[in-house]
């Protein structure tokens, strides 16, 4: 029985490029969980798209000159071309500024409120006299009344990472200039104190499989400090009105709203596919498991604010958003299923900065490397654990010693030979047709490769992909030693019967591990694939789409599934038939130099 899977994944703010920081952090993780199901035959929704919204989109664009839906659209199309680039596949990449992602918050809000969980208080923001307008939190900054750090923002303080009362900010300066006064304003709350408990009980049942970093930052810090309200609303002009008459003028807080992209991500997706109600598939669906991959620094988002919107909106959520007829009625939304947060990467032992120039940019990357030995590397290198490092000399050794030394030369070699000696075919043996004479060595090699699928996919459905990816890894190596002592390339010589057992039993394990390796190296796999002589190919395409709507028109990356008919499985051994055409091979990967070290690092910090 096919299992429907969500793959969430935080939605980038349209104010920076895209770092290799960012892509392991969230979205190469989240493209080989979806990838692995996919390959499993399970239902699988992978959606995201840009923060359109928020402050630090509107800074962006006050510092460029220029309107905020031309920044946003800017950053967004280059996300588009990176995803795709990488392979990133989006059952659909949108984006918050969309007519349905509008509806869906208020909707949400407008269910929180019906079961009281909004309050409204006034309290003191900073104003600017000459702009005649309070002002968003980042646009006033000043020193930390808790650690005296100099280049606190009015609503949160980096240095200490403590959240902070804008009133009480010490020397507050307005980033645009100008005078700056305290006036009062009314504002919604989130009352997360009354969905406390629920927030802990739902934490407790997943605390067993999730990570202990992310269950330190959400279940531990509940414990020790508790839930308290947070305001949900902004005096904006740019962003989700609060669709209530009386507070013009006022928007949903980005982050009230950009965790509601999950949802009505899944309602776009449903609506342009065709099948309108498709999505309650998953989200009205207990039995749908929902994966959220972002960063740590945004763990409690994920963890307490979004279940609580999700389990305070409840039933009503559907009365809202659709009244008739009530689909979906009587089902709760549901609930994250694991949100495998990643720590951060470093690079050359420094924190990435985009303002240094200290990143490698994922665009600029694609220009000189393959998009599978980069996915290689921040997938050995992920930070499921502890913060890692990207480390040029690195990127050189494990690219030629692992990925084109074990797994590229493995695959290239044994096909190679197959290809030249045997006439361009998978050897056929006379003796046992169909079924190969196999001796107790070929036997062992191919079982160990066909319990690879159980070991390596339990690390992928437990999102350990670097030891997934080890695990596989480790299954070529036994391959490459299997070679060395059976050496069919001396054999042929002699005994040409043996070098084609061999062959085939080398065959039939590269075979499969082709398909343990293609969620972390689709574009290699896909062509190691085709040299196999297969016509189905592992992965569907990626394109771009038009949609619109009353706020205009927004291009959306998608995902075709192509060649995967119903729910066929790749997720298992490889069923290679002796005598299978083969397809002209050749290498999969580079070898790099190792000058490229030298040569990177000088491109940091300039
Ligand atoms: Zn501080």
């Amino acid at each position: 029985m096919p299992e429907n899977i969500l793959i969430a994944i935080a939605w980038p703010y349209a104010n920076a490029e895209i770092h290799v920081g960012n892509i392991t952090g969230s979205h190469l993780p989240g493209d080989i969980v979806a990838r692995y199901h996919r390959l499993k035959g399970n239902n699988v929704l992978m959606v995201s798209g840009t923060d359109s919204h928020g402050t630090p989109v509107t800074l962006a664009a006050d510092k460029e000159g220029k309107p905020v839906e031309e920044v946003y659209k800017k950053y967004h199309h280059g996300f588009l071309e990176l995803f795709q680039g990488w392979g990133i596949t989006y059952d659909l990449y949108t984006t918050t500024h969309t007519e349905n992602h509008f509806k869906v918050s208020q909707a949400i809000f407008l269910a929180l409120k019906g079961n009281g969980f909004l309050y409204t208080a006034r309290s003191m923001q900073w104003f600017s006299p000459s702009a005649k307008r309070f002002l968003p939190d980042r646009y006033v900054e000043g020193t930390c009344y808790i650690c005296g750090f100099e280049g606190a923002r009015s609503d949160q303080c980096d240095n200490c990472g403590n959240v902070l009362e804008p009133e009480k900010l010490i020397n507050p300066r307005s980033k645009e200039g100008g005078a700056l006064e305290l006036r009062e304003t009314e504002h919604f709350y989130l009352d997360l104190s009354k969905l406390e408990p629920d927030v802990k009980k739902f934490l407790e049942e997943r605390a067993p499989h999730m990570r202990d970093t992310v269950i330190g930052e959400s279940l531990r810090k509940i414990e020790s400090e508790g839930l308290k309200p947070r305001s949900i609303t902004r005096d904006l002009d740019w962003g989700i009105p609060v669709p209530l008459e009386g507070w013009e003028g006022k928007r949903l807080y980005v982050w009230i709203e950009a965790v509601v992209g999950y949802l009505s991500a899944a309602i776009e997706w449903s609506q342009v596919s065709g099948e309108k109600e498709t999505w309650l598939e998953w989200w009205a669906n207990p039995a749908s498991k929902h994966f959220y991959f972002q960063g740590k620094d945004n763990i409690f988002f994920h963890t307490s604010m979004w279940p609580a919107e999700l389990m305070g909106a409840g039933e009503q959520f559907f009365e809202f958003f659709y009244p008739s007829p009530k689909k979906g009625e009587g089902n709760k939304l549901t609930l994250p299923y694991d949100v495998p947060a990643n720590q951060f990467m470093n690079l050359e032992g420094q924190k990435i900065s985009g303002s240094r120039n200290w990143a490698v940019w994922g665009l600029d990357a694609l220009t000189r490397y393959d998009p599978d030995a980069l996915r290689y590397y921040l997938t050995v290198n992920m930070p499921e654990a502890k913060d890692s490092d990207w480390d040029w000399a690195e990127f050189v050794a494990r690219n030629n010693n692992e990925l084109v030394a074990t797994w590229g030369n493995l695959a290239n070699r044994v096909l190679a030979f197959c290809y030249k000696n045997w006439e361009g075919h998978v050897p056929s043996f006379a003796e046992g047709g169909a079924t190969p004479p196999l001796r107790p060595a070929d036997r062992n090699l191919l079982a160990d490769i066909e319990n690879g699928f159980a070991t390596v996919g339990a690390e992928l459905e437990a999102v350990r992909l670097r030891s997934a990816l080890g695990e596989a890894m480790k299954l070529a190596t036994a391959v490459n030693v299997y070679l060395d002592v059976n050496a069919p390339w001396t054999a042929i010589k002699t005994d040409k019967a043996s070098a084609a057992l061999t062959v085939y039993t080398a065959l039939k394990a590269i075979d499969s591990l082709k398909v343990m390796f293609s969620p972390f190296l689709p574009f290699t796999s896909e062509k190691l694939h085709s040299f196999f002589g297969y016509e189905t190919s592992l992965f569907g395409e990626q394109y771009v789409e038009e949609i619109q709507d009353s706020l205009g028109t927004h291009t959306s990356l998608r995902y075709r599934a192509v060649g995967q008919i119903g729910n066929l499985s790749y997720w298992k051994p490889s069923e290679l038939k002796p005598g299978q055409k083969l397809n002209q091979p050749g290498p999969l990967f580079k070898k790099l130099e190792e000058s490229v070290a030298d040569e990177e690092r000088a491109r940091l910090g300039r």
